[in-house]
């Protein structure tokens, strides 16, 4: 079976592509041909990852998934949420992103947040939603120096590091999208 993840993300695509069975081959947008920005103007994590999903299967057809994720913090209402990318502007810059909510959180003592993911699954005609959310707190400073995104100030519940200072590996088994890609893994195993 072909399978369509709507990412260019080459690191993605081969972390999931492992861990599938052989008889399941993803493809990125750039093997179907699918250059165009696929607009994402959902106000919902759920609903940015159904559009880019229904996106790939309504125009080219294929069988097809896609993930969205957010970070959302408990007193700020859930923001950044769906606009986590580009919470301090356009230029979707993660320093930028992090001083923003520090800066936000500043006189704050309740920093409890979390990532959610929600991976759309296009298959067969079926539409099916994964869920994986990682709970933890923000940092008062960024410590570590791995990962992406909010990873420096993030740390996991039940843990002393952040994001930042685990390994993708150790990162991997507790995280959102760790969580919500087994979930997917599992239904497409049983496929
Ligand atoms: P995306 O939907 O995976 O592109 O994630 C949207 C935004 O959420 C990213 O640009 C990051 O700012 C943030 N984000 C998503 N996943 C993570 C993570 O695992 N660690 C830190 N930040 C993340």
């Amino acid at each position: 079976m072909q399978l369509v993840f709507a990412s260019n993300n080459k690191n993605k695509i081969q972390e999931i592509q492992q861990l599938l069975p052989s008889s399941i081959k993803i493809l990125s947008l750039e093997d179907i041909g699918c250059f165009e920005d696929i607009p994402e103007t959902s106000t919902t994590i759920e609903g940015n990852a159904i559009l880019k999903a229904n996106y790939v299967t309504k125009k080219f057809g294929y069988n097809c998934f896609a993930d969205d994720t957010g970070l959302e913090v408990e007193v700020l209402n859930g923001e950044p949420g769906v606009y986590s990318a580009r919470y301090a502007g356009e230029q979707k810059n993660a320093e930028d992103n992090m001083n923003k909510l520090l800066f936000e959180l500043n006189d704050k003592s309740n920093r409890n947040a979390h990532f959610k993911t929600v991976i759309a699954l296009n298959i067969n005609g079926e539409q099916h939603l994964f869920e994986g959310i990682a709970k933890g707190t923000i940092t008062f400073e960024k410590k570590g120096v791995d990962g992406f995104g909010y990873d420096p100030i993030f740390q996991p519940q039940g843990h002393s590091s952040t994001f930042a200072q685990i390994s993708m590996i150790e990162k991997a088994k507790i995280s959102h999208r760790g969580i919500a890609t087994r979930s997917l893994i599992d239904f497409l195993s049983k496929e």
